[in-house]
């Protein structure tokens, strides 16, 4: 097994949701195996609803305060009390230079010294999701210490769906039927993010594409992922 009680998973992701949607049902998994897990979000995830001159008003920071608690309590629902919140203005990642925040990230694999890191695919939609790849990819060059890290991509379901030309192509699977009902109560504290089937962040979609995952390797439900460097 993937996970033991010295596993260390980092999960260095765009928003506040993208962790239960791409990734929570490892993270349950995980736990249960007793790996430390530490996430680290870049964005906040709900700014791309505003225009610039919104930004700091009482209804833009109620909107922050929403978010930011429905991480809170996802965190609660997922055993993870090892986070934290960045501030770079959701699907506007690219108004910061990808230099500061690749040494965001070199800082948070020097400080957690993960052996498994957990990021964004290319194959999306989201800008902010693309941006974070390319900065994680950059910040993972190989050195003594990251050369060792497990590197895997998670699949957002509707950015990571919406593409026109390739689709992500996983090979890693993590059966999570065990936790598919906790993953769906972590992602119902993420009030206002769901919308109705067949948009695919709906408790139906998510079941669904948890489904398409299981049938391509053989279990019921599973979460995809991309392996994107091991060093045997
Ligand atoms: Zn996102």
């Amino acid at each position: 097994m993937i996970f033991n009680s010295n596993s260390k998973i980092l999960l260095i992701l765009a928003h506040p949701d993208d962790e239960v949607l791409g990734a929570g049902g490892l993270l349950l998994k995980a736990k249960s195996s007793g790996a430390k897990i530490r996430i680290v979000w870049l964005g906040e995830g709900v700014s791309a609803r505003f225009n610039p001159n919104e930004l700091n008003t009482k209804t833009y920071n109620d909107a922050l305060l929403i978010r930011e608690n429905g991480a809170r309590n996802a965190m609660k629902v997922l055993g993870v009390n090892d986070f934290s919140f960045g501030n770079l203005y959701c699907l506007r990642f690219d108004q910061t230079p990808i230099l500061e925040i690749t040494k965001l990230i070199e800082k948070e694999i020097n400080n957690f010294k993960p052996d498994i890191l957990i990021t964004h695919n290319p194959i999306e939609v989201n800008a902010d999701h693309i941006i974070t790849f390319k900065a994680v990819e950059a910040a993972t060059r190989p050195n003594f210490l990251t050369k060792k890290i497990i590197i895997l991509g998670c699949e957002i379901p509707c950015s990571g769906r919406w593409v026109f030309e390739k689709k992500f192509e996983p090979n890693v699977y993590i059966d999570i039927k065990e936790f598919f009902d906790k993953k769906m109560l972590a992602w119902s504290q993420y009030k206002g993010e769901e919308k109705d089937f067949p948009f695919p962040r709906s408790e139906r979609g998510l079941k669904t594409l948890a489904r398409f995952r299981g049938m391509e390797c053989g279990v019921e439900m599973a979460e995809a992922f991309k392996l994107w460097r091991i060093v045997l």
